[in-house]
């Protein structure tokens, strides 16, 4: 369950601290999807979608009918939550992939991609995206030479993001970087352990986005 957004004057700083509190495994198992939320866990046999593979609650393990809008709707959620947005974030960045040039879904995609803390997921300096996320709040990382604490900031070809030398020695980034062997650095960036640091190559082209993720579901949702 998702915390309740407050709503009326004045709750500006409640609205930016909105997130989801609920289990992490309970979102897989909603969209029928091993998203690998949780690291290490995932990896084990602790795994609660390994484990119970259908949706939870009460009548979880019924056969479900769903009309267009809700396979629509249920694509769209399950994108949102493998990136751990919540709504207004996520139809932000479907607004800036509209404007784009090129198709709308591929463009949100590749923005998704580009989020400081999927990158440093993806480099395998975090287990997992909200890991990242949380190390990137906490000033671990410098981008092109400056602290840089902001989650959502897309990357540019080019960008260089590095851990900073304090930072080093931080068990998490440490085990992360040793770990990501199990699922692989992606083309479009490239990371130096040594330097304990990282580079963006290109953008990820959409053959390179190897999640099953029907993005024009999506594009077919948020243009009614
Ligand atoms: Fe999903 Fe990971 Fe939980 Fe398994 S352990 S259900 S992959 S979050």
């Amino acid at each position: 369950m998702a915390v309740a957004r407050p709503s009326g004057v004045g709750c500006e700083r409640r609205r930016i601290l909105a997130r989801y509190i609920d289990s992490a495994c309970r979102l897989c198992r909603r969209e029928n999807l091993k998203m690998f939320l949780k690291g290490d866990r995932c990896y084990s046999d602790k795994c609660a979608f390994d484990r119970r593979g259908y949706p939870p609650g009460q009548h979880g393990q019924r056969r479900r009918k769903f009309s267009d809008y809700g396979i629509q709707l249920r694509e769209k959620q399950k994108v949102k939550r493998m990136y751990g947005l919540l709504e207004r974030q996520f139809r932000g960045l479907f607004e800036k992939a509209e404007r784009a040039r090129g198709i709308t879904g591929t463009n949100l995609l590749i923005l998704l991609e580009r989020r400081l803390d999927n990158v440093v997921y993806r480099l395998g300096f975090a287990n997992s995206r909200a890991q990242a996320r949380q190390l990137v709040r906490h000033n671990h990382f410098i981008v092109n030479g400056r602290k840089l604490n902001i989650p959502s900031y897309l990357v540019k070809v080019g960008d260089v993001i590095e851990v900073r030398e304090k930072s080093r020695k931080v068990a998490v980034i440490s085990d992360a970087m040793d770990a990501v062997v199990r699922r692989g650095i992606p083309a479009w960036i490239e990371r130096s352990k040594e330097d304990f640091r990282g580079t963006v190559k290109a953008y990820p082209t959409r053959e390179e986005l190897t999640m099953p993720v029907q993005e024009q579901l999506i594009v077919e949702l948020y243009s009614k």
